[in-house]
């Protein structure tokens, strides 16, 4: 047997009670069906389905919200250490089924084991870095003045909406819940409809792991449905959202009338920026791993690259023979580097972006078109000879989509780099560091990398400026957003205080 024969036979194995029993929400700890019924999910590897699912609707949303308000003084009053030792064991139980949650994940997304397999090990990793920090949630300050002792202490927001994306969404959702957990919250997530397996199998685990009932509650559904019902709710404090832009748009207006804390994690159309004194080597397998890993399906990925115009020739010949050469193929083969995209409409949008190009004059130098005539693969895409107002170098594509722009001199660089409405991630290449120095600090993003690829250390901020988020993530980032901040006075002694009506 193959091993991509191997991991189709396992998955089967995994996906025959979703099969019978459907993907069900979770609310206080019942498993449930949706109150609107079910709605379908499938593969973008063959178009077959693979489950239904359960529709939530607004009233599946009120009982989670209710469920995860009854469930919160008891959660938010253990403590740190037991929360530590639960979440430690919902990490011990991800690894444990780290093959079952990447070889669903690969085929409910279409991304390729070889990322999925680690990106579900990193699920682990968030639950275990936040369960650390969970006995040291609460600390705060002691600011004194001659006349008092200020005390602040942190305290959990209380019952927090989860929304996340289709893309990595198992990492995704367990670096949201796991500080919203460790920080004493309780939980009520909305997964994406177009990736509700593994979502399912968090629930699951961390039920297994002894969550009590009602402190992660799963609702399935859609964004305008579930999705905006948990914006809108009045027991929900606040939403931490992972997807577009304009949906965080939407969800900031949805959540007006109950004065929803939001934080947001959007869309990006992300530069790497190639000088002529870099090692071009590395800057070649960083900029192209920064966008063809992951079907390019990646928030931070780096889809312009900007090169200076005196390397650009040659840099631009080995970039096109490296991207004619990657392996699209079926995302359970190990040795496959990009996968299908998510479905038809995506597969669409990303497709319309070739004709865009060309038409606004840039150079397919690579790619662009469909593979096979089943499931949603397409060829990892390069133009060249663009330029910062074309479309292709504006809006986010999100698929295996490379613009490239070249540029003359460090200002025209960081002219162009800065020309777009998002600023989630940049990356820089230089071996200058007085160069690298002054051109970051006038880079407007996030998150900026000098001579390397997206490398996480998870007590970092994370997160974007401009149409890219608001907020950020990390360590002590994260309770930032999910818990308050409380300041008690404490007066010293007699200190003077004015008499009225004496
Ligand atoms: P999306 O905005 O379409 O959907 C994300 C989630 O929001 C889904 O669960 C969806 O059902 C829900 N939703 C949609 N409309 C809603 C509404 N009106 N109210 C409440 N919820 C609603 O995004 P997507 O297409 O699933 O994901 C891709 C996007 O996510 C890209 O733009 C990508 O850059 C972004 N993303 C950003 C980061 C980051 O860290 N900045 C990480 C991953 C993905």
């Amino acid at each position: 047997m193959t091993d991509l024969a191997t991991h189709q036979a396992k998955l089967a194995g995994h996906l025959a009670r979703f099969r019978e029993t459907g993907i069900l929400n979770l609310i206080g700890g019942q498993s449930v069906s949706g109150a609107g019924g079910t709605f379908q999910t499938h593969s973008p590897v063959d178009e077959s389905l693979i489950a239904d699912v359960a529709l939530g609707t607004a009233a599946d949303i009120d009982a989670a919200a209710k469920a995860a308000k009854a469930a919160f003084p008891a959660w938010a009053a253990l403590d740190g250490e037991t929360r530590k030792t639960i979440l430690h064991r919902i990490a011990d139980l991800i690894e444990a089924r780290a093959e079952e949650i990447a070889l669903c994940e690969c085929w409910d997304t279409g991304q390729a084991w070889r990322f999925m397999s680690k990106a579900a090990l990193r699920g682990a990793e968030n639950f275990r870095y936040f369960a650390d920090l969970a006995p040291t949630a609460r600390d705060g300050l002691s600011l004194p003045t001659p006349t008092h002792l200020n005390i602040t202490t942190r305290k959990p927001i209380g019952p927090v909406g989860v929304i996340t994306p289709w893309n990595t969404p198992f990492m995704l959702s367990t670096w949201k819940i796991a500080p919203a957990l460790a920080a004493g919250c309780t939980v009520v997530h909305k997964p994406a409809e177009f990736s509700p397996l593994t979502a399912r199998l968090l629930a699951e685990i961390c039920q297994e792991a002894g969550l009590p009932p009602g402190v992660l509650n799963l609702v399935n559904g859609m964004g305008e449905g579930a999705g905006r019902a948990l914006t809108e709710h009045p027991d929900i404090k606040a939403i931490a959202f992972v997807g577009e832009s304009r949906t965080g748009s939407m969800i900031m207006k949805q959540g007006a009338d109950t004065l929803k804390r939001v934080h947001f994690e959007l869309g990006g159309k992300n530069p790497c920026i190639v000088f002529d004194d870099a090692d071009l080597d590395r800057a070649l397998d960083a900029a192209i791993f920064m966008i063809y890993s992951l079907n390019g399906e990646r928030c931070t990925s780096s889809s312009r690259l900007l090169v200076q115009e005196s390397i650009a020739a040659e840099f631009h010949e080995r970039l096109i023979a490296r991207v004619n050469n990657i392996k699209v193929g079926h995302p359970l083969d190990p040795k496959t580097e990009v996968g299908p995209l998510i479905h038809k409409t995506h597969f669409d949008k990303v497709t319309g972006y070739v004709e865009i190009g060309k038409a606004d004059g840039a150079t397919l130098a690579a790619g662009g078109t469909r593979v096979g005539d089943r499931g949603w693969f397409v060829r990892p895409t390069l133009f060249t000879n663009a330029h910062s107002e074309m479309r292709i170098a504006q809006e986010e594509v999100f698929g295996p989509f490379l613009t490239s722009i070249t540029f003359k001199d460090e200002a025209e660089a960081l002219a162009i780099a800065n020309d777009v409405a998002y600023g989630l991630t940049a990356y820089v290449w230089t071996n200058d560091l007085t160069r690298a120095l002054r051109f970051t600090d006038g880079l407007e993003a996030g998150m900026i990398w000098v001579n390397s690829e997206n490398v996480r250390h998870l007590p970092t901020p994370f997160g974007g400026v401009k149409a890219s988020g608001i907020g950020r993530d990390g360590g002590q980032w994260s309770f930032d957003f999910y818990m308050e901040q409380k300041n008690t006075a404490l007066a010293l002694g007699q200190h003077k205080i004015q008499r009225l009506g004496a």
